[in-house]
């Protein structure tokens, strides 16, 4: 593939606008560190870090897209669509990012009110989240329990807790991927399947998911994620040449104590897929200069 200008790029972050443990600006201090010249911000329903980001990346000479990671629901499967180069203010996309952080915020209490009937402090438990995100995730929660001492680890906290058919288990609600795309696309923004490597569904169920998202607009599958294997990229590879996806690239990076999701390093797209980059038109004379 021809990655146009850049040769190092990240369209897959998180901040402690999310559920990261680095503010937007130290994430870029250590993009920069790590030589990277593109950069997304996208953390999770929410683009409230993309402001601190961009000036960061705009005094250090990094290119940078606004972003955000949208929570989305195919069927019972949960699943992520990072949105690149979206208008951040777009009101239709902030409207869609409000009403999943609303019904992520009634989820955790739900999961508390059910952690009560199971015995334990859920009230303490949904203050404990809320305290350590003002969109607190289950892995909020998990890590409430992990303190609260109910928990050995974070996987424990899910398989003991939070996990499906647990005590904790609340199914989620989140808008469709039609309805996720759409909001996408109304803020001018580019839809990228987030890591289809991960999702628990058989090889057909993930290429029903592709047809549909490729229906609904959407523009790319992330094909080189940090820790993927090479199967898995092949996979994937596989998928976005048969459903005319173009690859994106990124870390998912959260934090730097994750050295399997290390900012700014990993394996190049596959020579057979088109590079996001392309369809986002960012070549010399195109990259937005703010
Ligand atoms: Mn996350
Ligand atoms: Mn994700
Ligand atoms: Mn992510």
């Amino acid at each position: 593939m021809d990655p146009g200008p850049f040769e190092r790029i990240d369209l897959h972050t998180h901040s402690t606008c999310s559920d990261g443990t680095l503010a937007p600006a130290a994430l870029v201090a250590l993009a920069a560190t790590r030589q990277v010249q593109l950069l997304a911000l996208t953390d999770h329903d929410t683009t409230a870090g993309c402001a601190e980001a961009r000036a960061a990346c705009h005094t250090l000479g990094i290119e940078f897209l606004e972003g955000m990671e949208l929570t989305a629901l195919w069927g019972e499967c949960e699943v992520h669509i990072v949105a690149l180069a979206i208008r951040r203010e777009d009101p239709g996309l902030q409207q869609h990012a409000a009403t999943v952080r609303a019904l992520r915020a009634e989820r955790v209490h739900r999961i508390a009110a059910r952690l009560t009937e199971a015995g334990l402090d859920g009230e303490s438990l949904a203050a404990g989240a809320f305290g350590l995100s003002t969109v607190p995730t289950r892995t909020h929660l998990a890590r409430a329990l992990l303190a609260a001492g109910h928990a050995k680890d974070l996987q424990a906290a899910f398989d003991q807790w939070l996990g499906r058919a647990r005590p904790g288990y609340v199914a989620p609600e989140w808008p469709d991927v039609a309805t996720s795309v759409a909001a996408v696309l109304g803020a001018g923004g580019t839809a990228v399947l987030a890591h289809p490597h991960r999702y628990k569904l058989s090889n057909t169920a993930l290429r029903e998911l592709c047809a549909q998202f490729k229906a609904a607009g959407g523009a790319a599958l992330e094909v080189s994620i940090a820790g993927m294997s090479p199967d898995s990229q092949a996979r994937m590879a596989q998928l976005a040449r048969r459903f005319d996806l173009a690859g994106s690239i990124g870390s998912d990076f959260h934090e730097p104590g994750l050295p399997w999701r290390p900012l700014g390093r990993f394996a190049k797209l596959p020579e057979a897929v088109r590079s996001v980059t392309a369809r986002l038109g960012l070549g010399p004379a195109n990259v937005e200069k703010q």
